[in-house]
């Protein structure tokens, strides 16, 4: 037995990183010589964003896939050149299989397009969904700020989101719509639409407990009520897009400090971060006419201040362990509740940025994040670090409905994905011949799809690996915000 050398990017620094620079000729050696096979996928990586070659092509059956495997022709297939130099055929890298040359001239561009320089990755773009570019994504953008924070810190905290806001509405990907959500014992929906002519700014408040499943049909029915008053759709113009800032502040300087029982400590207030989160993302996720277009949509859900993981208000755990536990058992289940139905849908993304000295149970709250592709940060500071993290967060997402796949050359599998995954169901499997078409078993549907977020793939040697190389190809099929389609390979 012996080891193979695997091809340049593999070990690199490429959008694939194996864990092994070689791996095993045989299943035999590779059960005794203990290094784990696995490889790391970053198809978003933000420093090799400009080695990606990017290829126009008008339909999926302009892609040059091999006749046995499917997989995608790349620049580690073997040309084989006719009399006059052109391509005779290209064995695939991948099953070995000698497939027919490509039909056109952007079958030829996917076959040599890609650079082992860029890691290897191409990003083929297919034409928007819709002719009518109702077809672009529709995304939500939702602040759900802590309204139990100190004066001084809600001071500090209202011109960085407003401040956020303005950069986000005049940024190109500008949300189709925001809303603002308050939380403390109670949630509180703040309609930012509404011009009242003076600094008075309305808003509706639910109770917490509402979030929970026993009350979810209930909380539809008045999400789904109140929902045009809440989400304020962005205007076109200039003009409109300066008036929903300015409701945005109107709506901040009506937040009045923790005021019940007159001083509790900051660490003691009642506030209801996950029924908060569960609310907003219910309102955000329920399908209605207040989201613009047919195309997909996508809500940010941006959390801003503290708060302990319970089921819902009275988030300070009790003082005996009986009642800690069983809040700890309470909001454990809630939250993997609340994390299943967010993350199955697909298309709410959570991200907590904990600030304001108040506590963050952020080990409660990290499934919540995480099942979403969302993020957790902390910061010590309400300051500039704060929004930077806030901008950063809201500009990372590249695209919605992301599916990846993976296939291995023979001899080897892929045995799990880790990571923000969701199954994909075969029975919302694309077609053999369409953009995404004749995925593998191993194809998983993305959390999320943004920048220097990546799955884990750990790998198992089935049998001896027949040929002096083994291929891992890794693909991507996504929507980017502006609705066009994509295949990043
Ligand atoms: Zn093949």
């Amino acid at each position: 037995g012996g080891c193979l050398a695997m091809t340049a990017p593999a070990s690199g620094s490429g959008h694939i990183r194996l864990c092994s620079a070689k791996i095993p000729r045989d299943a035999a050696v590779a059960n005794t010589c203990k290094i784990p096979l696995g490889a790391v996928v970053e198809p978003f990586s933000r420093h090799l964003e400009q080695g990606v070659k990017r290829i126009s092509v008008p339909s999926a059956a302009h892609v040059a896939r091999c006749s046995n495997c499917f997989a995608l022709a790349s620049p580690f297939c073997d040309l084989r050149r006719g009399p006059t130099n052109q391509i005779a055929g290209w064995r695939c890298a991948l099953c070995g299989t000698l497939n027919a040359p490509p039909a056109t001239k952007e079958h030829e561009n996917v076959l040599l397009g890609q650079t082992e320089a860029g890691g290897g990755c191409a990003e083929l773009r297919f034409p928007p969904m819709s002719e009518t570019g109702s077809g672009s994504v529709s995304r939500t953008l939702v602040l759900v700020v802590d309204s139990t924070l100190d004066a001084d810190q809600l001071d500090l905290l209202r011109p960085g989101l407003v401040g956020f806001l303005r950069d986000a509405l005049r940024d190109d990907l500008a949300p189709t719509s925001v809303a603002l959500v308050t939380y403390g014992s109670s949630v509180r929906f703040h309609r930012l639409a509404i011009q009242t002519g003076g600094p008075v700014s309305e808003s509706d408040a639910f109770p917490a407990r509402l979030q929970s499943r026993r009350n979810s049909a209930r909380a539809d029915r008045l999400l789904a009520a109140g929902r045009s008053r809440w989400f304020a759709r962005v205007a076109p113009d200039a003009n409109g897009r300066a008036r929903l800032v300015e409701g945005l502040e109107r709506a901040l300087l009506s937040v009045n400090p923790y005021e019940a029982d007159g001083g509790a400590a900051a660490h003691e207030r009642p506030r209801c971060m996950v029924g908060a989160i569960a609310l907003a993302c219910r309102a955000a996720a329920l399908p209605g006419d207040w989201s613009r277009g047919k195309g997909p949509s996508l809500a940010s859900v941006l959390v801003v201040g503290g708060g302990w993981c319970t089921a819902g208000p009275g988030a300070v755990p009790g003082l005996s362990d009986a009642d800690r536990q069983l809040r700890e058992l309470e909001s454990a289940r809630e939250v993997e509740a609340i994390a299943e139905e967010i993350g199955g849908a697909g298309s709410c993304i959570v991200d907590i940025l904990g600030c304001g000295h108040v506590p963050l149970d952020v080990t409660g709250l990290y499934p919540l994040t995480q099942n979403t592709g969302g993020c957790l940060l902390t910061y010590e500071a309400v300051g500039d670090s704060l929004w930077r993290g806030m901008r950063e967060t809201w500009a990372r997402t590249v695209g919605v409905g992301a599916v990846a796949d993976f296939r291995v050359g023979g001899g080897v599998r892929v045995d799990r994905i880790c990571g923000p995954v969701v199954p994909w169901p075969a029975a919302a499997r694309p077609p053999i011949g369409s953009a995404a078409g004749g995925l593998t078993d191993n194809a998983v549907g993305l959390t999320s799809c943004e920048r220097g977020v990546g799955v884990c793939l750990s790998l198992r040697m089935l049998e001896n690996v027949s040929r002096d190389s083994c291929f891992l190809q890794g693909e991507f099929y996504y929507a980017d915000l502006g609705g066009e389609r994509r295949l990043r390979v």
